[in-house]
């Protein structure tokens, strides 16, 4: 006889059936909260006390909604481009394809020098990193003034902005003001990454997906919900290479 899980739920790891899902105890929350992360990591939030056998019903419930989301990962995952640093390689930058070329004689490690990104061949060895290194920067100086006029509009506390690795999210943020957008973001025309923004900043007021909460992503982006289409479509196929997600 199979051993039925009681009493209240743990966080970590837990089996129900062929899925294994990551539970994270949030005591503020009222209900539970099923994702399926672009790893297929499968994390369910659940409020503190909240019964193990209750969690395994919600679970099975709403199994055939995993399943098409892990079916959806696991087709993302072979969208996703592999770069070769090689010249005439093409990279996307704001959402224009710029052609990669290999020079000897740069001040930089990489460089966006008249519509071509040049990378210094003494780098090549390391190009993933100097590419990576060189969207964040970029972002860096780009993303600010633009985060800046939207939180003034949306009046959202905001304090810092960062480009870095975000894992498998476009955007996080922190109780402190601080809005993270994920480097790869960077290769999105302007008009998605300004979603990502208006996403983040908008929680800044409400950390939850609340109707409240889309009502004000509403207020301030009134054609949100197709942006979001576009990015879920163009997400699947932004360059974001194995062992730099994270
Ligand atoms: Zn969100």
């Amino acid at each position: 006889m199979a051993v039925k899980p009681s009493g209240p739920v743990r966080p970590g790891p837990m089996q129900v059936g062929n899925l294994e899902i990551d539970v994270v105890v949030v005591p503020e929350r009222g209900s539970v909260r099923l994702t399926v992360e672009r790893d297929a990591r499968i994390t369910a939030i659940v409020p503190a006390g909240m019964d193990s056998a209750l969690l395994v019903h919600v679970v099975k419930r709403r199994s055939r909604w995993i399943y098409d989301k892990l079916e959806v990962r696991v087709e993302d995952a072979a969208l996703r481009p592999v770069k070769q640093f090689v010249t005439g390689e093409g990279f996307l930058y704001l959402g224009r394809n710029y052609r990669l070329r290999i020079v000897d004689e740069v001040p930089v490690p990489v460089g966006l020098v008249r519509g071509r990104i040049l990378l210094r061949r003494d780098c090549l060895d390391r190009a993933q990193e100097e590419l990576i290194a060189w969207y964040r920067h970029r972002g860096g100086s780009w993303l600010p003034k633009r985060a800046e006029s939207w939180a003034q509009r949306m009046q959202a506390p905001l304090e810092n902005v960062a480009v870095r690795r975000l894992g498998y999210r476009w955007g996080s943020c922190n109780q402190n003001g601080g809005v993270n957008i994920h480097w790869a973001t960077m290769q999105l025309p302007a008009h998605l990454v300004d979603y990502v923004l208006v996403h983040e900043l908008a929680h800044l007021h409400r950390q939850d997906h609340s109707a409240e909460f889309w009502a004000a992503v509403a207020r301030a982006m009134p054609d949100y919900q197709q942006r979001r289409a576009r990015l879920d479509r163009l997400g699947a196929h932004l360059w974001l290479p194995e062992g730099a997600q994270q």
